[in-house]
C-alpha cells in the first residue's frame, strides 16, 4: 500500500491536508496523526472493520482496547454513559493527557473495546488531532501508532518506520510535547482507579476526587494467570531488541558500576545529562537532567527506540522515582525492563 504521508505544522495546521485525512477516516482508512502524548493510529470509533484493520496493522492482540478520541469532553456521551465525576475530570483536566474508562454505548462495536463493555474516552490537547477529529464527524478510534510491543512513536519519523507501506496516511506534526501515553483511570462509585500512570499525576487527580487507587499493575509484574483491569497491562511493552536493566542505588555507586560495565560488555547507557562527561562516549543517550522528569518522559521512548541502532548486547538506565511523573516513567521503565532491577552497593560493583 502507497502511504501518503503529510507534514504539517501544528501552528498552523493545513486544512487541504486534515480534510483528505478525515475523509480517509469516514471512508473507513487508517491515519496515523500526532497528539501532545504520543501518535496514535485513527480510525472511526463507530466502524468496526476499521477497528479489525487497526489491530492487523499494528499486530496487536484483538483484546487490547483501543482509546477512543472526541473533539470535546461533552461529546463523551455519544459513546459511553458519562456522571458527575466524570464531568468534574473533565473540567479539570480535559483537552488534555487523561483518558475515562466508562460504561459504553451501542454505537461503540465490540472490535473497538476488545469486547468489553465499557470505552475508553479522551480528548487529546492538540490542534491537529482535534482538527482531524472533528472534519471526520465521528470519535477517532487509536492505539498507539507503533508495531505492537515496540516504544511508542513521539515523533513523525518514528511512525513512518513502523508503518510506511501498512496505512493509509501519516501526519507527521514534529515532536509529541509529553511524550507518554495519557494517564488511565477507570471511575468506580465514587472512586478512581489509576490504571496507567501519566502527565496527569495521582496527586492532581486526587484534588477532583479524593479516592485514588493506584492499580497493584502499575508498578508490579502480574502474577501468572492473573487478569488484569486493563488488558494493555499483560503485554510486553516498549521494550528495545537487547535486554534492558534498571539500576536503583546512590548515584555515585551506581556511577562505579556502570564504569566496570563499560569496560567489561558492550553496554549503551541511558544517563543523565549530568552524567554525560562521566561516562566513556560510547553508546551513551542522554536522558536529559536528573531533575527534569518532563524532560526524560519526552525523550524516553526516541531513546528506547535509538539503544535499537546502536551495536550493544546490554542497556542500562536509572530506576525512576515513583512520585509526580516519575511514576509515569517508573511504569515503562520496569515494563521494558520486565521487571530487571540490580539494587546496586559496593558489594556487587566488584563482582561485575
Ligand atoms: P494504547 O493506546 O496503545 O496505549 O492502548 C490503550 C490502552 O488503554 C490499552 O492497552 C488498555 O490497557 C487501555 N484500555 C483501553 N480501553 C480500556 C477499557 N475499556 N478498560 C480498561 N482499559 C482499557
Ligand atoms: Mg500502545
Amino acid at each position: 500500500m502507497q502511504t501518503k504521508i503529510f507534514k504539517i505544522s501544528a501552528d498552523t495546521p493545513d486544512v487541504l491536508a486534515i480534510h483528505e485525512c478525515a475523509s480517509i477516516i469516514k471512508e473507513g482508512g487508517l491515519v496515523a496523526f500526532p497528539t501532545e502524548t504520543v501518535y496514535g493510529l485513527g480510525a472511526s470509533a463507530t466502524d468496526e472493520n476499521a477497528a479489525k484493520k487497526i489491530y492487523a496493522a499494528k499486530g496487536r492482540p484483538s483484546d487490547n482496547p483501543l482509546i477512543i478520541h472526541v473533539a470535546s469532553p461533552d461529546d463523551a456521551s455519544i459513546y459511553a454513559y458519562t456522571n458527575e465525576l466524570y464531568e468534574k475530570l473533565a473540567k479539570a483536566f480535559m483537552p488534555g493527557p487523561l483518558t475515562v474508562i466508562l460504561k459504553k454505548k451501542d454505537i461503540v462495536p465490540f472490535e473497538v473495546t476488545g469486547g468489553l463493555d465499557t470505552v475508553a474516552v479522551r480528548c487529546p490537547a492538540h490542534s491537529i488531532a482535534l482538527s482531524l477529529i472533528e472534519a471526520a464527524g465521528v470519535a477517532i478510534a487509536a492505539p498507539s501508532a507503533n508495531l505492537s510491543g515496540s516504544p511508542s512513536p513521539t515523533r513523525g519519523s518514528h511512525v513512518i518506520s513502523d508503518l510506511d507501506g501498512i496505512i493509509d496516511a501519516i501526519i507527521d506534526g514534529g515532536e509529541c510535547e509529553i511524550g507518554l501515553e495519557s494517564t488511565i483511570v477507570k471511575i468506580e462509585d465514587n472512586k478512581l482507579i489509576l490504571l496507567r500512570p501519566g502527565a496527569i499525576t495521582a496527586d492532581a487527580l486526587r484534588c477532583v476526587c479524593e479516592n485514588v487507587e493506584i492499580s497493584s499493575a502499575v508498578t508490579e509484574a502480574l502474577a501468572e494467570n492473573e487478569k488484569p483491569i486493563s488488558p494493555g497491562m499483560k503485554y510486553r511493552h516498549y521494550a528495545p531488541a537487547v535486554p534492558l536493566i534498571l539500576l536503583e542505588g546512590e548515584n555515585d555507586t551506581v556511577m562505579k558500576f556502570l564504569h566496570n560495565a563499560q569496560n567489561a560488555e558492550r553496554c549503551a547507557i541511558l544517563c543523565y545529562h549530568e552524567e554525560l562527561y562521566k561516562l566513556r562516549a560510547e553508546r551513551i543517550i542522554d536522558i536529559g537532567s536528573e531533575s527534569d522528569l518532563q524532560a526524560q518522559a519526552q525523550r524516553l521512548f526516541a531513546a528506547l527506540r535509538r539503544v535499537d541502532e546502536l551495536d550493544c548486547d546490554v542497556v542500562y538506565a536509572h530506576l525512576p522515582p515513583k512520585d509526580g511523573i516519575g511514576l509515569a516513567l517508573y511504569n515503562r521503565l520496569i515494563r521494558a525492563a520486565a521487571h530487571t532491577v540490580i539494587h546496586v552497593n559496593s558489594s556487587n560493583i566488584k563482582h561485575h
